[in-house]
């Protein structure tokens, strides 16, 4: 009898611990909205060896709350970690999930800088060879089969390096990650689908710190953080927050590579020196701010800490593994031909979005096999494509094309996408060509045709002088866009850079986060 008492008790207690262990998954159960927290480091200071100790400081204090994070790795760092036999900062690190944030970070060129006047497909190789070999330094370093995320050193963004990242190894459940803070391109401060990747970037307002050496900043810090939350979980039922540090905003008063990389300088390596150190006081109080702020976090209703290889997951792209139905695609059908304005735009149906490449990629291979007699192998599933290498040249200027033509046309764009995985940037009908867009409605317009009347036309009507309404999505090229960032030159300007962005907003639409039980890769989260 006793010992059944003492049972209960103990299960009772069990209990209570359980609780105030793994207070989210009770929350779950209330039906609490799930907020996803990212946490995030740059970490990428290879010059202060304080640094090192400081990246192993924020590491093991995460481990010791349960909390897995996302260091993004810089190659020189993992090679200097290595160098000065630190195996015990690695081993601290490798507690949490491993990124990428480029070779050498700030020495020039950075990769912009580089990729400033390349096109889409020479930049995606140059950045892949300029980079490639510092993500296979960090992950045969960290010991990981591929990098959680990759995301650029400060301003250096460019389309190009979001495309190569299947390339270099940076690719969690074979999904490629971009995971940074800043405003080339961005969809309504939520993930997004872009250039072949899952992309956490721009999220604005869903975006948040605290200022580590201002004890003033902690009660603000996490008043913020608390209404980010409760304005997701009450706008949109739960979503994603944004947090980053740099293990070295810690030890340092000046950053690394400001002190030795601005405006375009750049000494040999015999002439780097290391930032100015704050004292251990300092670096004291610091800590034992970010502790509160991260004990704060951990207490917000439904909130639990996501790494950069939870994202694909979460973020599962449904057009991918189960296709298009056939009523998804007679939706997709109808809505680019009645759409508005001669625009064609990502589309959201039965709780999947579609990119315009994906759309055009659907009803190429939908139209090639009614066009050879075949029936629809539904669901359709696409592979995903990236958007054109380049703008389209001057369009023919008939509209209307017979059906043969159109058919040709057809089969030999589905050869072009299987083959090189890519919207063409013109399509040939005969001599002359028409814009992928144009082309896209004609595909539509046929493959509406067969389904209302069960015969493909004998006329095709394409498009005339379609845009892509995505392409807003990419910020205008302005002086502090690249020129911001105190490595680059100040009148640093890339706007070729931009044109690539363009072009690849065919790939653009949002990331649906799945609701429910998606797990965390790991049970630690927490
Ligand atoms: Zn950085």
């Amino acid at each position: 009898m006793k010992s059944k008492w003492l049972r209960l008790v103990l299960l009772a207690l069990g209990f209570l611990w359980a609780y105030a262990r793994f207070p989210v998954n009770l929350h779950a159960v209330e039906n609490v909205p799930r907020i996803d927290v990212i946490l995030w480091f740059y970490t990428e200071d290879y010059l202060l060896p304080a640094s090192d100790d400081a990246a192993k400081r924020v590491a093991d204090m995460l481990t010791q709350r349960n909390i897995r994070a996302t260091f993004k790795i810089v190659g020189e760092k993992a090679r200097t970690l290595e160098r000065r036999g630190r195996r015990d900062v690695i081993a601290a690190l490798q507690k949490h999930d491993i990124g990428f944030h480029s070779d050498f970070h700030s020495v020039h060129p950075t990769p912009s800088e580089y990729l400033a006047d390349c096109g889409f497909l020479d930049g995606v190789a140059e950045f892949a060879r300029r980079e490639g070999d510092g993500a296979a330094d960090v992950r045969r370093i960290l010991g990981v089969p591929t990098l959680a995320c990759y995301g650029q050193p400060g301003s250096s963004w460019a389309a190009q390096a979001v495309a190569a990242l299947g390339q270099i190894g940076v690719a969690p459940s074979g999904v490629p990650c971009y995971v940074d803070e800043g405003t080339h391109v961005g969809l309504n401060q939520k993930p997004f689908w872009y250039a072949g990747a899952l992309n956490v970037y721009h999220l604005g307002a869903n975006y948040t710190r605290m200022e580590l050496h201002n004890p003033a900043a902690v009660g603000p810090a996490k008043q913020k953080v608390s209404e980010i939350a409760e304005r997701l979980a009450r706008q949109d039922g739960g979503g994603l927050i944004s947090i980053f540090y740099h293990p070295c905003e810690w030890v340092h008063r000046e950053f690394w590579d400001g002190v030795n990389f601005p405006r375009g300088r750049n000494p040999p390596r015999e002439e780097w020196k290391a930032p100015p150190q704050r004292s251990v006081e300092e670096t004291e109080a610091a800590f034992e701010r970010f502790g509160e702020y991260l004990d704060h976090i951990r207490s917000i209703p439904g909130a639990r800490f996501v790494t950069a290889s939870d994202l694909p997951t979460i973020y599962s792209d449904s057009v991918r593994t189960e296709g298009a139905t056939e009523r998804e695609l007679d939706e997709l059908a109808k809505r680019i031909l009645n759409g508005t304005s001669n625009a064609l735009n990502f589309q959201l149906v039965a709780k999947k979005a579609f990119s315009v490449a994906d759309q055009f990629e659907l009803f190429t291979f939908a139209v090639s096999d009614l066009s050879a007699g075949k029936k629809l192998k539904l669901p359709l599933i696409t592979r995903g494509l990236f958007g054109p290498d380049h703008p389209p040249s001057t369009s023919k200027d008939e509209r209307h094309v017979g059906w043969p033509a159109f058919r040709d046309a057809v089969v030999d764009t589905r050869e072009f996408i299987q083959t090189q995985q890519r919207v063409p940037a013109n399509v040939f009908i005969g001599a002359e060509s028409v814009s992928p867009a144009d082309f896209l409605v004609g595909l539509a317009s046929a493959y509406e045709h067969e389904r209302q009347s069960g015969k493909l036309p004998e006329q095709v009507m394409l498009g005339r002088n379609i845009i892509l309404l995505p392409e807003r999505q990419v910020a205008e090229d302005t002086p502090g866009l690249f020129g911001g960032w105190v490595i680059h030159k100040s009148d640093f300007r890339a706007p070729k850079i931009l044109q690539v962005a363009r072009l690849q907003t065919w790939t653009l639409k949002p990331a649906i986060r799945h609701e429910g039980n998606v797990k965390p890769s790991r049970p630690l989260n927490q």
